[in-house]
């Protein structure tokens, strides 16, 4: 697993950035355009918005952050795709490891408690109401 912190560290990064290291992106008013390099196309339709950090294809319908087009344009999953980002850009990855903390154990316990709570109200309510 991949700390949540290295994720948030390679979605903070300029998605013109990221991209801009597989396609050769042109200035276009307030973002960038290009030839869609997901799909074969002669005038360009991909375009990058760094306003809201994502890109779109009206192409081919493609879309989203820096590290959807990385999965798209690598075929990769998500983790291996921020890790490509991250050593690309010097981000250090942390992996967290296979197993859960101890906080994230505790979290679930309780969840799960919650649950069964929740369930029990439920059982209780529908034996008082019936
Ligand atoms: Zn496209």
């Amino acid at each position: 697993m991949i700390s949540p912190k290295t994720i948030d560290d390679v979605r903070d990064l300029p998605v013109e950035q990221v991209i801009g290291r597989y396609v050769d992106l042109k200035k276009s008013g307030s973002g960038y355009k290009a030839c869609c390099p997901l799909h074969n196309e002669k005038t360009p339709s991909f375009n990058v918005v760094p306003a809201k950090n994502i890109f779109k294809c009206f192409g081919c319908g493609a879309g989203g952050d820096a590290i959807a087009f990385v999965m798209a344009h690598d075929n990769l999953p998500f983790y291996e795709a921020v890790k490509s980002i991250a050593g690309q850009h010097g981000i250090e990855v942390e992996e967290t490891g296979e197993a859960p903390t101890p906080e994230q154990k505790t979290e679930h316990e309780n969840q799960l408690t919650a649950l069964h709570q929740a369930q029990e109200r439920y059982r209780n309510s529908l034996i008082l109401n019936s």
